[in-house]
């Protein structure tokens, strides 16, 4: 359990140290009540100050309620020892069982109340307070009724007698207890006076010269009116120093007070000045707790204000504040280093750092050029906030310069472009040299026969029988042309073997892949959504592979390079048939230009050839299937879906298909 008690005072650990600290306390408790024993209701323990009953309830929450039997045996030795055994002993044994009781079960309730607070906060004094007032009034009553009782106090006196006994033990708890707690913790707040001697003194010379005020003058007929005046020290003390400081007072002029009136037992109204001190206690207790509540509020939001300051100058990216008209209020270090300013920056304004910013609250990113004071430009990613009470209102925003990740993201694309340029030159490379080797030798052949025929039909040749022969070369070698013409077309389209076999999901992985981090790096989200079983596809996988590739491709393109856009490949089955969709969140594609969308060299794009869509939809219907265009209802955007056969059960054949 942890409470005030087990936090403040950490329990004696070994039994010796119990043992001894057991002795300490049931020493001290018979000395407390032996100096504060005056003015009893017939040499009984009942007086009108009790400060040992502060020291008990300090000593059971220290070492916990069960120890109560310590607290049965001190009190049963001061009946003995300062009272000389005033009544029965039987009496006295219960007596000082009921007062031992009575503490345990209230430091047991106290210590699971006020749990968890190191400092005497508002709540805590109140609950402590209340739970000491019932207590000690517990006390009271039941050790007065059991004397009452056992004919050791007459019945008249019973009523009297609960008030003194409890304004006692109140006075005694309320001053002492907290103050003992404290003192176990080492004292840490003595350290608080230095420095302040001054004050600290003026406060002891006004506490002096007020109590001196209340004994020293000789008005015996009404003292008690010159009480009055203390509260105004205690209360300077509790507003300085806290709850602790106004107990100390209130030790102080009890202590005057019970000096005082140490000889003049019969004149002196204690009981009286008593209940004006718990008065006055309670005040500087309450008072006291309200000040060291705000005083470690304020603390927290120091340490707070602190912490955050460090965090801002540490940022690396500039933090700025600025009022609802875009004067700067505030710019960390970060701001003043990418701005070029000096730490004064009030005379800013937002409109001079970022003239392209219009701060509403529904577009909070941008990508602007920002002007440093010396009239240098960067591009800079802005964010910002708008500030609601209780801060004060206006804008806060977070700058970066955005030259490095532009300059690594035009490089990346100027990279990809080159990689696309060279591709088709390595492609129609390729193309034009396998067309030239095939067709070399046909044409030779088709040239020289040509040639041939016409010297054998020129005039007076003879030469007939051999015409025919050669004309039939010359054709055989124009079929032969022609034949690698539609070889290489079949080639270019990507004609399939109709046993080609391709698993749609190991396609897809192999185009995300082979598109690497070009879409983190657009900071689009491409994601893929299949059921856990697709069927195999009748087509070649390279091919299916090529298509998905130019159509992802096209989605990122669709998507500007600013807006974070998605890309959503889905797969699904339908019938015999399996569909593959590459969904978009882009502008799509405009009524005007659906007529000619699978058209070669149809492209918007200054760069493209316009031959990606052409060329997939013919390689899809070379595998027995078809592309579409449609509109995606999923993200808004284009949604190209290609249709392909799903491949029949007992297919063996490889995987791969070589065009
Ligand atoms: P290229 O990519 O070389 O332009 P394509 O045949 O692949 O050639 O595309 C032709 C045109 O179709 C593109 O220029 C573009 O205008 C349009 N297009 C293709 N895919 C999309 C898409 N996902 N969203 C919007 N338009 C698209």
């Amino acid at each position: 359990m942890s409470t005030i008690a087990s936090r403040l005072f950490p329990a004696p650990t070994s039994a010796t140290a119990r043992i001894v600290l057991a002795a300490i306390y049931a020493f001290s408790y018979v000395a407390l009540d032996w100096i504060s024993y005056f003015q009893p209701i017939l040499k009984l323990g009942i007086t009108p100050w009790n400060p040992q009953a502060g020291l008990t309830f300090a000593y059971l929450l220290w070492v916990g309620p069960r120890w109560g039997l310590v607290t049965a045996a001190a009190a049963f030795t001061a009946e003995l020892l300062v009272r000389g055994a005033p009544a029965n002993p039987l009496l006295l044994v219960m007596s000082s069982l009921w007062i031992a009781g009575c503490y345990a079960g209230a430091a047991a309730v106290l210590g699971a109340q006020v749990a968890n607070r190191a400092t005497l906060g508002l709540l805590p004094a109140v609950k402590f307070a209340a739970i000491a007032v019932l207590a000690s009034l517990l006390v009271a009553s039941g050790y007065v009724a059991l004397f009452v009782a056992g004919h050791a106090l007459p019945g008249a006196a019973a009523a009297g007698g609960v008030l003194r006994y409890w304004v006692g033990d109140v006075n005694g708890i309320l001053m002492l207890t907290p103050l003992l707690l404290y003192l176990r913790q080492g004292g840490r707040g003595f350290a608080a006076l230095s420095g302040r001697w001054p004050e600290v003194l003026a406060q002891l010379a006004t506490l002096a010269l007020f109590v001196w005020l209340l004994f020293g003058i000789d008005v015996s007929d009404d003292r008690l009116r010159f009480f009055y005046p203390l509260f105004v020290p205690v209360i300077w003390i509790a507003v300085r120093w806290g709850a602790l400081g106004a107990l100390v007072a209130a030790l102080a002029i009890q202590l005057g007070i019970a000096i005082a009136l140490h000889d003049a037992v019969t004149e002196a109204p204690l009981i009286d000045l008593q209940i004006l001190m718990l008065s006055l206690e309670l005040t500087g207790l309450l008072l006291g707790a309200v000040v060291t509540e705000r005083a470690s509020a304020l603390h927290r939001l120091a340490a707070g204000e602190a912490e955050l300051r460090a965090v801002l100058s540490a940022a690396p990216d500039a933090v700025i504040t600025a009022d609802p008209v875009g004067t700067l209020r505030t710019g960390n270090l970060a701001a003043n280093q990418l701005f070029g300013m000096d730490s004064e920056v009030a005379a800013v304004s937002l409109h001079q750092l970022l003239p392209g910013l219009q701060l509403d609250t529904d577009n909070s990113r941008r990508t602007l050029t920002a002007t440093r004071l010396d009239g240098g430009q960067f591009p800079a990613d802005v964010a910002w906030v708008s500030l609601d009470p209780p801060a004060h209102p206006g804008w806060l925003l977070i700058v970066r310069d955005a030259t490095e990740r532009l300059r690594a993201q035009n490089e990346a694309q100027e990279r990809d472009r080159v990689m696309a340029r060279a591709m088709r030159f390595a492609v129609a490379g390729e193309l034009a040299s396998s067309l030239a080797h095939e067709l070399n030798q046909p044409i030779t052949a088709l040239v020289s026969y040509l040639r041939a025929s016409q010297i054998m039909a020129a005039a007076g040749s003879d030469a007939d029988d051999r015409l025919a022969g050669t004309l039939t070369k010359a054709s055989n070698e124009a079929i032969r042309a022609a034949q690698v013409l539609h070889r290489l077309r079949d080639f270019y389209q990507g004609s399939t073997s109709p046993s080609a076999r391709a698993d749609v999901l190991q396609c897809c992985a192999s185009v995300v892949e082979l598109l690497g981090n070009r879409p983190q790096k657009q900071g689009v989200q491409l994601s893929i959504e299949s059921p856990v079983a697709v069927p195999a596809v009748q087509a070649d996988r390279i091919q299916v592979e090529m298509v998905l590739h130019n159509l992802i491709s096209n989605a990122l393109d669709a998507l500007s390079a600013t807006e974070a856009g998605k890309v959503l490949v889905t797969v699904s089955k339908d019938s015999g048939r399996v569909l593959i969709g590459v969904h978009d969140s882009g502008t799509g594609v405009s009524e005007d230009a659906l007529p000619q969308l699978f058209e070669p060299f149809n492209t918007t794009k200054p760069d493209g050839m316009g031959l990606g869509l052409a060329i997939s939809r013919n390689l899809v219907r070379a595998n027995g299937g078809d592309l579409l265009y449609r509109r995606s209802s999923r993200l808004g955007g284009a949604c190209f879906e290609m249709q392909l056969d799903a491949a029949p059960r007992n297919t063996t054949s490889p995987q791969s298909g070589e065009a």
